[in-house]
């Protein structure tokens, strides 16, 4: 087999050369990168015909045939696909980082990837079959192996108590696993943790290896997606084979959204090689038995987008979410990034960790890091609170900073208007008890309130009223409070819309319209839309039913706000104080209390970053976004 792989390799190069220069005879005559907003405009203008959507990259074609590129701040909303496809102008979503862009390259590249998997194949038959390095390593898997166990514990992780706690249970199985069996258990396989760049995903997963002393081999979603049909799904069964070398071992994958997208969902080809990846890893995974000690762990910021199939049971069925950590949980991560680190006296991590809103675990340290530089830069032997402070606004400043920063009255109206929704919840009586509310951002959301959802299959008419009413309950404590109002409540009214139109429209519930179904949804993959069956008629009458609906559900809970208006103030500067309340301590501050029991000291429980199951939703509304 030596002296092939040379031979093989400098074919593909001859190809590959081939195959660029019959591309560069085909036209592509790109305009170029247009800003955003001139893209918005030439959409106004009604002189865009075609629009490709992958992630935040937007291409097309202009009216008068020239082609454009250009990034959006973020993948465009459905809503607004939505309207752009109903404009007449040609709409087509395809999965981020498929590079379609070359049409021109495309046919011959599948020839010689039609010939390089000949090869490969006839190699690995050559071989005696199962094979996995192929004839040259291209199929290898570029995982990353740590044969000894990682020394990251526990003890590294600040906070994310409840993601530990959850966690420990894996650990036990990986140093027990004949514990397990004995019970019957259906042993645990596979654990997808959520969260945003940064938080910490990596970080846990290599401490659950530590803690367990067993291997931690990693590998990213990006390192499957390949041109060519075959070799993602390769390199996924050469993972697992080094994992089952291995075991018991943790095998870590990043990104998982990037092989486990929802299937079919994107228009356009060139999926086939990523479906034969994903299919290829539910393969292995359903392929491990009681003795296959391995355990999947995978990350992700977008569970909503990955394919349902990967969450079903024996796979990655349970999700542990890691989020952004609120105020101690940013104290505790300095702590654990200062261990090594010579502070001067003056130096307070917890002053640091109140004026950090937002920042995730890997900005924390980086911070510290760059304050360290910059001690180090003038001499210094100690880093001092005026190090800490520049590094901060380095790295809020900084081309690195991932995560949102917002000045204290965006903090000030966030907490009244979070405040808003959760006394609504906890007065109204047929609403969704609040579980939690906090102003640690999340996603494009400044905070939230998330109700603890009972998972009742029936929502009544009372509850869809006083749940329409929570949702407004924001935008009406900004009122109360700064008798000005902002523009962060958008989401919330289009929550209440939606379900005082579904009310209405769908379920019956109004009594001037009666049973009667006017509309019909149906699910698509740019979301549901609804068939209209009224006449325009009936349109106009049903907008106004929903205006009346909506205004008189604003002013009761306004008023009911505006009779606790004491209340509200203690939980909103409860929230600026400590940025998550809990239940409980919700309830203290209607009592009058202070949030928290005297006999629990301040910090005792320590719990900073958010690690919880994630509980499935039922249809209708999810936690309210602030913004
Ligand atoms: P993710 O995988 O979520 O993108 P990482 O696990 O790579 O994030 O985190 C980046 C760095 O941030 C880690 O190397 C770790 O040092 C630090 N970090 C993140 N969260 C924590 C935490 N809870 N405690 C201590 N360090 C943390
Ligand atoms: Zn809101």
């Amino acid at each position: 087999m030596r002296g092939r792989p040379f031979n093989l390799w400098l074919l593909l190069l001859v190809a590959i050369l081939i195959a660029w220069a019959v591309s560069l005879g085909s036209p592509q005559e790109v305009t170029g990168t247009l800003p955003y907003s001139t893209f918005l405009n030439e959409i106004d203008a009604g002189r865009v015909r075609e629009v490709v959507i992958q992630g935040d990259r937007l291409s097309g074609r202009l009216a008068d045939g020239s082609r454009f590129v250009t990034y959006a701040p973020a993948p465009p909303e459905t809503q607004a696909v939505r309207s752009w496809a109903e404009q007449g102008i040609e709409v087509r979503v395809k999965p981020p980082g498929s590079s379609m862009a070359w049409p021109g390259l495309l046919v011959p590249l599948l020839a010689i990837g039609a010939l390089v998997f000949g090869f490969w194949y006839f190699s690995r038959n050559a071989r005696g079959g199962g094979g996995t390095d192929g004839a040259f390593g291209f199929t290898k898997s570029r995982a990353r192996v740590l044969t000894e166990a990682p020394k990251t514990t526990f003890g590294d992780v600040a906070g994310a108590e409840e993601a530990k706690e959850e966690l420990k249970e894996i650990v036990e199985y990986l140093k027990h696993p004949q514990r397990f069996r004995e019970m019957g258990a259906r042993t645990p396989k596979g654990v997808l943790l959520v969260g945003p760049p940064g938080s910490g995903k990596t970080h846990i997963a290599r401490a659950v290896a530590g803690e367990a002393r067993v291997p931690f081999i990693t590998a990213s979603g990006s390192d499957f997606v390949e041109m060519f049909v075959g070799v993602g799904a390769a390199r996924v069964r050469d993972l697992f084979e080094t994992a089952r070398r291995n075991a018991p071992c943790i095998v870590f994958i990043d990104e998982i959204d990037a092989v486990g997208r929802r299937r079919g969902v994107s228009m356009g080809g060139g999926n086939d090689e990523r479906e034969q990846t994903l299919n290829q890893l539910l393969v292995e995974m359903d392929g491990f038995n009681q003795e296959t000690n391995i355990i999947v762990m995978a990350a992700t910021n977008r569970p909503d987008v990955l394919d349902p199939a990967l969450l079903r049971p024996g796979r990655f069925d349970r999700q542990i979410e890691i989020g952004a950590p609120d105020v101690r949980g940013r104290e505790a991560i300095l702590r654990i990034h200062a261990r090594g680190k010579p502070l001067a006296d003056d130096v307070d991590l917890a002053e640091v960790a109140k004026r950090t809103p937002g920042f995730v675990g890997a900005d924390l340290e980086n911070l510290l890091n760059e304050a360290a530089l910059l001690a180090a830069r003038d001499g210094r032997k100690r880093i001092t609170m005026s190090d800490l402070e520049e590094a901060a606004d380095r790295v809020m400043m900084g081309p690195a900073k991932r995560s949102m920063v917002f000045t204290e009255r965006d903090r000030r109206i966030t907490a009244y208007h979070e405040a808003g929704h959760a006394l609504a919840a906890h007065f109204l009586e047929h609403a969704d008890p609040v579980h939690k509310v906090t102003i640690v951002p999340r996603g494009r959301a400044l905070g939230f309130m998330m109700p603890k959802r009972e998972e009742m299959l029936h929502w009544t008419r009372k509850r869809l009223l006083d749940q329409i009413a929570v949702s407004l309950a924001g935008r009406a404590a900004e009122e109360l409070i700064f008798d000005d109002v902002t523009t962060g409540a958008e989401n919330d009214f289009r929550q209440a819309t939606e379900l005082a139109r579904r009310m209405i429209t769908e379920w019956g519930m109004h009594p001037e319209f009666g049973t009667v179904a006017y509309a019909v949804r149906e699910d698509t993959y740019l979301g549901g839309y609804e068939t209209r069956r009224y006449s325009e008629e009936t349109a106009r009458r049903i907008d106004e039913a929903v205006r009346d609906l909506i205004t008189r559900e604003y002013r009761r809970v306004k008023a009911l706000l505006e009779d606790r208006r004491a209340v509200l103030e203690r939980v909103a500067e409860a929230l600026l104080e400590r940025e998550t309340l809990t239940a409980e301590m919700i309830e203290r501050l209607v009592q009058g209390l202070p949030p928290e029991s005297p006999e629990k000291p301040p910090g005792g429980e320590g719990s900073g970053l958010e690690g919880r199951r994630v509980i499935p939703k039922i249809k209708p509304g999810g936690a309210l976004g602030g913004a």
